[in-house]
């Protein structure tokens, strides 16, 4: 249960003064829909309205405070209602013109009435050698100088909320912040100087000057470090949770592994070897492997993966392998099937696309335990799938899925071993933040005899050159994907924009121009896949479903429309699908400028480098690690202080004042455990609770 202490702060906006359905939409459009969430609204500016000189003496330009006498009101003269209303006031020193534009005069009348003294604040301008002011921020009456903040924050808006209106929300919503025990260890608090975090909060939103607002001021730190410490319990505490449950040791004699070597027509580059290595190892342990495989597209994960389910096999045992994708799973079976086959194995495949009699006699195979290997979707852990003896869950892809499908299909088996596999590279400082402690086995090297890929960049107003280009490609052979932007707002407009191109590409090359876009019926797709792979078709129009792990070795050629839409891990990803043979590959980056700053950096940077843990690090530079974790559905955390570029140094701390914190008090029972609980509420991570219990 959630601690009563923090009810105020999970009740929605609307039980604020002033918040109704209509501004409630927009605070949920800018910071969430809980009180909580606007805590975490940061200001991104200040305005200090504490100079409050004479009329004479306020700088042009400066934002000022000034106590004025009403003079006289000049309305904009009847025949030219566009010229401003103004009203002239003045001081001892002299006389200042209060611009407004389009005003409402019975407005300006009472709020600005002849013979009365007002504060008005605002920026001062110079109109010919006049001093005014144009729609001054604030215009109060001397006795409500209160309502006239002298320090203002700054937020982030959206049409339809204004400054002012935040404010006061913002205000109603930090008198609800509470005094919460301390979670941190004293110590620490005191020799960083840190403030407690109802202090950190209050200040935070509260800045006395511009330096407040810097990510490294300690009252942003704390709180930084509060949400990575939060992250990091619940890592810990779902690790525990997994590691707590018996295991079974996989031993395995190396009979079919060593027979699945002779079988491939290569041999593995030595970090395949090393991670084979590491699982084995893994594996044969009676506590639960959970193992993160890390390698760049391209660098050979599949056939790791296909090594280790047969270690299990080798056991008596069974392997999972789930992919995010149909066509994934497809090309995963692709791989493996031949070698199963060699081997005399055999593959259940069961995607959402397998149904009917095939699908019941390989559920009954599973059942039985003579099928040992399977391949597949999230079909894999419906309910009436059930596993002989599940000794392996290989699971690829692993952000595209949440930590709780990879509970639901380690489920299906008695202690079993996970090994997650992802092909996008994250940075090391993102690695800890994203999984925590997991045991990590990196591919390093490329397989050998793959030539580095040719990167161009080209505008889009010279697309006659990148088709000509593709003519040439064509006639020496070659396999060109055709990459059409992912405009996100609709998905729509992104078919249509493919299926033109599609169109265009048919004119002139006719029909061995296919399209396959994320709309299509999976055989639909599978069968354009496959024409791709070894039919007819050379040019392959897609939007983005070839992203992942598509696997055509023939292709050579990649054109990416409107490249400065994607990502950088996106485009390197895209890239990854090229490059795959002995053959030299081009990719061929087409934008539309003009470019910014950012574009231009990302597409330089592609240019440079395909090593992705490099184009990973400078993608976190570039957009900051929201971003390249980002999305929601992305399954990394979402972190709303910590910014992993500018506080990526208090991670490894709060993983290890977590690691410290449930070695000494597992259940979080002492009074600091109780904190630590509140601490998780507050950051949401509390679905990790569960585990104390279970556990
Ligand atoms: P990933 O899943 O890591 O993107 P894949 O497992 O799909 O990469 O492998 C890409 C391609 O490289 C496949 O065609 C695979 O057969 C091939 N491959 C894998 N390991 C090696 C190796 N050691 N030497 C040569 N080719 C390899
Ligand atoms: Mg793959």
């Amino acid at each position: 249960m959630r601690p009563q202490a923090l009810f105020p702060l999970f009740a929605p906006t609307t039980s604020l003064p002033g918040v109704g359905p209509r501004i409630a939409a927009l605070l949920e459009h800018i910071a969430g829909p809980k009180v909580v969430d606007l805590l975490w609204h940061l200001p991104t500016g200040l305005i200090d309205r504490r100079f409050a000189p004479k009329i004479a003496e306020a700088p042009e330009g400066s934002m000022a405070t000034l106590r004025v006498s009403v003079e006289r009101h000049h309305p904009p003269p009847p025949n030219r209602p566009r010229l401003p209303y103004k009203v002239r006031c003045s001081d001892e020193t002299g006389t200042i013109d209060l611009v407004f534009f389009n005003a409402r005069a019975d407005y300006l009348k009472k709020s600005l009435p002849v013979g009365e003294v007002r504060l008005v604040s605002g920026k001062v301008e110079d109109f010919n050698g006049q001093p005014q002011m144009t729609h001054p921020d604030y215009v109060v009456a001397v006795e409500d100088a209160e309502s006239l903040p002298r320090l203002e924050p700054v937020y982030g808006l959206t049409a339809g909320l204004t400054l002012k209106v935040l404010g006061k929300i913002m205000g109603a919503a930090l008198a609800r912040v509470p005094a919460l025990a301390e979670w941190l260890d004293p110590a620490g608090v005191a020799r960083e100087g840190w403030p407690s975090w109802r202090e950190a909060v209050l200040a935070l939103h509260r800045p006395e000057d511009h330096a407040d607002l810097a990510p490294d001021r300690a009252p942003r730190r704390r709180l930084a470090y509060d949400e990575l410490l939060a992250s990091q319990v619940a890592l810990a505490l779902v690790r525990a949770h997994h590691r707590s449950l018996p295991g079974q040791p996989s031993g395995g004699d190396g009979a079919l592994r060593a027979k699945a070597l002779a079988a491939l027509p290569y041999s593995l580059t030595s970090s395949q070897r090393d991670a084979v290595k590491d699982i084995a190892v893994d594996m044969a342990k009676g506590e639960r492997m959970l193992r993160l495989l890390q390698g760049d597209v391209g660098s050979g994960k599949t056939v790791v993966a296909f090594l280790a389910m047969l270690i299990a096999v080798e056991s008596g045992r069974q392997a999972a392998l789930m992919a995010p994708t149909e066509i994934l799973a497809r090309q995963h079976m692709a791989t493996i099937a031949p070698l199963a086959e060699a081997l005399g194995l055999k593959l259940a495949v069961l995607t959402g696309r397998d149904k009917g009699k095939g699908r019941r006699a390989m559920i009954e195979g599973l059942a039985r335990g003579d099928i040992p290997l399977a391949i597949g979707t999230h079909a894999l852990f419906q309910e009436d799938v059930e596993f002989r003896d599940l000794a392996l869950a290989v699971i690829d892809e692993q952000h595209r899925f949440g930590v709780h499908e990879r509970l639901m299909l380690t489920a299906k088996g008695k202690g079993v071993d996970v090994l997650v596999m992802t092909a996008t590279p994250i940075p090391r400082t993102l690695q800890l933040a994203a999984y925590g402690d997991m045991d990590v086995s990196r591919l390093t090297e490329k397989p050998a005899g793959r030539k580095p890929i040719d990167t161009r960049t080209i505008p889009i107003d010279r697309l006659e050159e990148v088709t000509a280009a593709v003519a040439r490609a064509l006639e020496r052979g070659a396999k060109i994907y055709w990459v059409c932007p992912l405009v996100e707002e609709s998905e729509a407009v992104d078919l249509a924009a493919a299926t033109e191109r599609h169109a265009a590409l048919a004119r002139r090359f006719g029909e061995r121009v296919g399209l396959v876009h994320g709309r299509m019926k999976g055989t639909a797709k599978d069968a354009v896949m496959a024409g791709f792979a070894e039919g007819g078709i050379d040019i392959l129009v897609a939007t983005t479903v070839i992203e992942v792990g598509v696997d055509v070795p023939a292709a050579t050629v990649m054109v990416v429309e409107q490249a400065e839409r994607f990502g950088l891990a996106q485009l390197h990803q895209l890239r990854g699908r090229i490059g795959r043979s002995d053959k030299p590959s081009t990719c061929l980056l087409v934008y539309r400028g003009p470019l910014g700053e950012t574009a231009r950096s990302r597409l330089s940077i592609l240019r440079e480098t395909d090593d992705g843990f490099r184009i990973a690090e400078e993608d976190l530079r570039l957009r900051g690690s929201g971003e390249v974790l980002g999305t929601r559905q992305s399954g990394f955390p979402d972190f709303r202080l910590a910014d992993l570029g500018r506080h990526g140094d208090l991670l490894a701390p709060a993983r290890d004042d977590a690691r410290l914190l449930l070695e000494r008090d597992p259940s979080l029972a002492t009074e600091r455990g109780q904190a630590i609980r509140t601490l998780l509420y507050l950051f949401e991570r509390d679905v990790a609770i569960r585990y104390l219990r279970s556990g």
